[in-house]
């Protein structure tokens, strides 16, 4: 029979097939942590992000139903972790306006039976939550910070800002370690093909190397803050390594159009962007936040985060490793 190492601290991660859940991951692997995750309670999980940072064979996978307190319960009777990361979300807020219901119910559910299996079971486990910029929606004054007033724009930031604050009550009202992450966009080449950023970027490159295809997309207008995945896990685990539990914004303070965003992808790879963009008004959404951005301030100041990307190097970053990311993929097969 194995011997558990009592001093090797142990996580669980929701949502670990995901971008942040798989460089979380690779992270608390790094830092000596035992990593468990949840994936869906389905045949179908796609395990491709994990295996492609090389982790997937280091960490405890379990299929959960996070809808269902007892499923919950018992995985935290049976994991007993320090740490739980609660990253699993249906995270489009384009589907959202498609599956509202589908939305709230998972995203809520699932964050209130984390949170009350802590509850009931142990309450010296730390708890973090994916909160969003989203939840801001329509915001007057910039940058958004800590103190900014909530006000939702779509089902998805309905979602969020519910178990955002059910995150917040469980630390006031029952003394919880329970953080905030209040995260604004962060991309990387594992983000899911139906997001936006992803898209421009897998066809540019595509349309680089020959691709007959045109991008279709739907406002461009749109400002938003932009940051890179990888370096925004850092700020997740310094949240729940503090004293006291809090909430903190992750965010550049730097704001770009999507425009600017094609636009220099379009320009690294050699292309000139207006020859294959072409503008969908289909794809508007219903309501829609014009401008957003955030002022990371607290927590480089209580925490010690550090982001040093320009928005230009982000995007250069991501055009390189969406490049190699295809070519290896042409490789295998
Ligand atoms: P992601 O790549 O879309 O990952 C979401 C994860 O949640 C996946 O593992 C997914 O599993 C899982 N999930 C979705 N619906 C589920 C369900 N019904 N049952 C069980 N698991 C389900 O998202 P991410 O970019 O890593 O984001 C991580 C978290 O941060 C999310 O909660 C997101 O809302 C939040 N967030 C993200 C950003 C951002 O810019 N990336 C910004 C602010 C907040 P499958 O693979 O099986 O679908």
């Amino acid at each position: 029979m194995q011997v558990e190492d009592s001093t090797v601290k142990k996580a669980l991660i929701t949502g670990i097939n995901g971008q942040d859940g798989s460089y979380l991951s690779k992270f608390l692997l790094q830092k000596g942590y035992k990593v468990y995750g949840i994936l869906r309670n389905s045949t179908v999980c796609n395990l491709d992000n994990l295996e492609f940072l090389g982790v997937k064979d280091q960490l405890e996978l379990f299929p959960a139903n996070l809808s269902d307190l007892s499923n919950v319960i018992r995985l935290v009777d049976k994991i007993i972790p320090d740490e739980i990361y609660n990253l699993a979300a249906q995270s489009s807020v384009a589907l959202s306006f498609q599956q509202p219901i589908g939305t709230i119910e998972f995203n809520i559910l699932s964050t209130i039976n984390l949170l009350e299996a802590i509850r009931i079971r142990n309450t010296k486990i730390k708890f973090y939550q994916a909160s969003s910029s989203e939840m801001y929606g329509k915001v007057m004054t910039f940058p958004v910070n800590e103190e900014t007033v909530l006000h939702p724009v779509s089902p998805y930031a309905i979602s969020k800002a519910t178990g955002h604050w059910m995150a917040v009550n469980s630390r006031e009202a029952y003394g919880l370690f329970s953080c905030c992450g209040i995260l604004f966009n962060h991309e990387s080449v594992l983000r899911a093909e139906h997001f936006v950023t992803k898209k421009i970027l897998s066809t540019a490159v595509r349309i680089s190397k020959g691709s007959q295809e045109e991008l279709r997309l739907g406002s461009i207008e749109i400002k938003r803050d932009w940051g890179y995945a990888p370096y925004y896990v850092e700020a997740m685990w310094l949240m729940l390594q503090q004293d006291n539990a809090d909430d903190y914004v992750i965010a550049t303070n730097e704001v770009h159009s999507l425009k600017e965003f094609i636009q220099i992808v379009f320009d690294s790879l050699g292309l000139d962007w207006e020859n294959y963009v072409i503008i969908d008004k289909n794809l508007y959404r219903p309501s829609e936040i014009d401008v957003m951005y955030g002022s990371p301030e607290k927590a480089k100041r209580k925490l010690g985060w550090r982001y040093d990307l320009s928005f230009q190097e982000l995007i250069r970053r991501l055009v390189k490793e969406e490049t190699e990311y295809q070519e290896n993929k042409e490789n295998q097969t």
